[in-house]
């Protein structure tokens, strides 16, 4: 059975843009139909993240042109994670296979070909990774790449210079349905569903027209938020500067006694020294220690699923059925 194909296309404000991707989005699905990748049902599901121009006419008109285009709006700008996960879950029951692409042509559209070959042959997740970075402007590679290093120091695990350009198959997103967290990080959060995955290498081009809706502000944002969604590293720090700080306090405590000792300090300078530093410390630490306590609060709000299977010997119902 060929599998059903969802390609999500998170769309704001592209007026300009989609004009000329759609018709490229349509010539590869027509492709992989052609080469008998993909069922005849597949679509083109465009999201309209809420745009102020033109962008959800066009897309009507796309519906109304022909039937493997289709569109979601949501009510209003949610940003770009919020616009794939509601295009995601819209299609998680009508289809097998999904896959994740930005409207601006800066992402292979062909790479779609490999991933489904890829689904075809295992894979439940597959993950479109930038070959290079040469056709972005030194600033934009130098801040993605400090983005991606950041994320890892942080504990906030990534696949590298993967974006949200991905494969994923209907059986995970069912699963991915029960992570409830409203703070959307998808590509941090989709390897933690597990199953087999793999990755697709591909040539990232510029935009084909508009402009970039992710400047340096934005992508801090997406940073942190990733950080703090994934990992309480941050909070550990906290114990661990406190620690820190407080082997400092002591030497910093032993120098003021000396400095009293040898007469070489003003009379309430030692004690207000040492006051300081031990204070500060002890504070340092409790903070962290609160801290730990709030991630594991953090992490329990969450109510993300404990376990997942996979796989099974036999299928339960099966068994049933026969007793
Ligand atoms: N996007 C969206 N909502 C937003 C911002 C962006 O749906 O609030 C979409 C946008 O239309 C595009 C994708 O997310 O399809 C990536 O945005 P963009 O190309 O501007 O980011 P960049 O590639 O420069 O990081
Ligand atoms: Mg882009």
């Amino acid at each position: 059975m060929k599998p059903t194909l969802y390609v999500i296309i998170p769309c704001y404000n592209e007026e300009k843009v989609l004009p000329l991707t759609a018709p490229m989005f349509l010539e590869q699905i027509q492709n992989m139909q052609r080469e008998g990748l993909v069922s005849e049902n597949s679509r083109i599901m465009f999201v309209n993240d809420g745009s102020k121009d033109s962008t959800w006419e066009i897309i009507t008109k796309l519906s109304g042109e022909n039937r493997i285009f289709t569109g979601i709006a949501q009510s209003r700008n949610r940003g770009h994670q919020n616009a794939v996960l509601a295009g995601l879950m819209e299609a998680k029951d009508m289809c097998d296979i999904t896959i994740s692409i930005d409207c601006d042509g800066q992402d292979d559209i062909k790479a779609m070909t490999r991933m489904v070959e890829e689904y075809l042959s295992g894979s439940e997740v597959v993950y479109g990774v930038r070959n290079s970075r040469k056709k972005d402007t030194f600033f934009k590679r130098s801040t993605a790449q400090g983005f991606y290093k950041f994320m890892s120091a942080m504990g906030a695990e990534v696949v590298y210079n993967h974006a949200d350009y991905r494969l994923i198959s209907a059986r995970v997103l069912r699963e991915f349905a029960n992570f409830k967290e409203v703070n959307l990080f998808l590509r941090g959060m989709i390897p933690l569903v597990g199953f087999k995955s793999s990755c697709v290498y591909y040539e990232r081009h510029e935009r084909l027209a508009g402009k970039s809706h992710y400047p340096l502000r934005k992508m801090i944002a997406l940073a942190l938020d990733g950080i703090t969604s994934l990992s309480v590293k941050p909070l550990r720090l906290i114990s661990a500067m406190g620690f820190i700080m407080s082997l400092g306090s002591l030497a910093g405590i032993v120098w003021a006694v000396v400095a009293k000792l040898t007469g070489a300090a003003v009379d309430g300078w030692a004690s207000t020294v040492a006051a300081i530093c031990l204070l500060s410390s002890i504070q340092l630490i409790c903070t962290g220690i609160i801290g730990e306590y709030i991630g594991k609060i953090y992490m329990e709000v969450k109510g993300r699923p404990r376990y997942i299977i996979s796989d099974r010997t036999t299928d339960p119902q099966a068994d049933k059925d026969q007793t």
